[in-house]
């Protein structure tokens, strides 16, 4: 776990970077630009030249977001994956989540030195998310709020109250710029699924890009990023965090981390053909050991955009799919690892909760499907379709023998066993979750048509 550093300095952030709606649209631009669309490092004199927005307003916040790297005399602007999504993709809300969680990352910007080290200038926010925003699992709407914001501020930047209250309407115009203020009551749903991929994508090209190892892989690739908490980063819990991060993780070293930001080649035939990158750019001919495709990180895990690997060879197809459906499998987990989470672990049938461990707070439940997955059934993988059972009756309900029907109210679970205290038992659903009727009527036919 990274320590607290501090007391920061405010540094830029109290400039005023007022974007002006359209999400990071500004920022999307700016680094397309800055970069003449091409998927090549530049300096920071280059980068400010080409950007065409040479107000000091978008070039200071710029620098939160960009990283770089001093090589000799010039400071770089390496590619990554927020500046490859910039050039290559369209603007989107995705882009812009990105965009907070690269600020939050805090491996932007030059290091400063000051009095109390050196420092990356945003990370006072890293502290921020991580330390206040998110408590037990979820960002926490209290923390963003000015007096949650006000406190943490007090504590941990050292300038005077105009100075705290610049960089607290800074900060909390970002947020507001990708939606996630103004937010109703409650914890914040950061809806990572949208954007963890290439979030990760860019957390790890960053690292790679300062690691004295090149060597990535998925297993070093997840440690690295539990120690770090990037979990917290996208607002998810550690446990969230590893059904989600390991089929991404395996997406990154199947697309060789850094090299995939590199001109690339094919073989055709025996002749070894320059390929233009997906920029547009064509890179010096280089012998690559496989022909692949020139790769791009899907900007969803939901959508994972594999079209690269079509002509990739027939084995590098079959590892698309697999892919492609732990891809699937995971996001459906971590649907159903939020439900559990939801009912607290509790059978909605007995009411009981399994302890597993010594932990107070650690207990195991399964999300049951009512109508089951795939063929010939293909039940909705989604949570009206899901209930949170025990294990008991979990088999129970799969069997049949414990089923659901449909009340004037809700619905209230019947059993097929003689005097089974849950027959009869009403169903109760917490707000926010409703089921699916058909796939209950559905359900409700299975001991029937195993009976007779
Ligand atoms: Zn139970």
């Amino acid at each position: 776990m990274p320590s607290p550093a501090g007391p920061h300095l405010p540094g830029s952030f109290t400039k005023n970077f007022a974007w002006h709606g359209k999400g990071l649209l500004k920022l999307h631009e700016g680094i397309r630009r800055g970069f003449s669309s091409n998927l090549q490092p530049v300096t920071r004199q280059a980068f400010r030249s080409a950007c065409g927005l040479d107000d000091a307003g978008f070039l200071l916040a710029a620098n939160f977001f960009l990283f770089n790297t001093p090589v000799g005399p010039n400071n770089i602007i390496p590619v990554d994956e927020l500046v490859r999504q910039a050039v290559q993709e369209p603007h989107s809300s995705a882009f812009d989540r990105l965009g907070l969680f690269v600020l939050n990352l805090s491996l932007g910007g030059r290091r400063v030195g000051n009095n109390v080290g050196n420092e990356y200038p945003t990370q006072w926010a890293n502290e921020f998310v991580r330390q206040s925003l998110w408590q037990a699992g979820r960002w926490q709407r209290g923390a963003l709020e000015e007096s949650g914001m006000d406190s943490f501020l007090a504590s941990r930047i050292r300038a005077g109250a105009p100075a705290k209250r610049k960089m607290r309407s800074n900060y909390r115009h970002i947020f507001e710029l990708v939606r996630y203020l103004p937010n109703p009551p409650g914890p914040i749903d950061s809806d990572p699924q949208s954007w963890a991929a290439g979030a990760l994508f860019t957390a790890w090209d960053r690292r790679g890009l300062t690691a004295s190892s090149p060597r990535q892989t998925a297993a070093s690739l997840i440690a690295a990023s539990i120690a770090e908490e990037d979990y917290k980063l996208l607002g998810i819990t550690v446990e969230e965090f590893r059904e989600l991060a390991e089929p991404i993780a395996g997406q990154y070293e199947l697309a060789r981390g850094l090299q995939r930001l590199q001109p690339t080649v094919h073989r055709t035939g025996g002749a070894t053909t320059a390929v233009a990158t997906a920029s547009g750019a064509t890179g010096p001919t280089i012998s690559a050991p496989r022909a692949i495709a020139p790769l791009s990180a899907p900007t969803s895990a939901a959508a994972a955009d594999l079209s690269w690997l079509t002509t990739a060879s027939a084995t590098d197809a079959a590892v698309a799919r697999q892919i492609e459906q732990r891809l699937a499998q995971k996001r459906n987990q971590l649907l159903a690892m939020r439900l559990k989470a939801h009912y607290g672990h509790t059978c909605m049938a007995c009411g009981s909760r399994l302890a597993v461990g010594l932990d107070p707070e650690r207990f195991y439940s399964e999300a049951a499907h009512i109508k089951p997955l795939g063929k010939p059934h293909d039940g909705p993988d989604s949570p009206d379709n899901m209930i949170v059972l025990c294990p008991n009756h979990h088999l129970q309900f799969d069997r049949g023998i414990v089923s659901l029907e449909a009340t004037r109210g809700g619905f209230r679970f019947v059993s097929h066993i003689p005097k089974d205290p849950i027959h009869h038992r009403a169903l109760t659903l917490e707000p926010g979750h409703a089921l699916d009727a058909s796939c209950v009527t559905w359900h409700a036919s299975l001991f029937r048509s195993k009976t007779t």
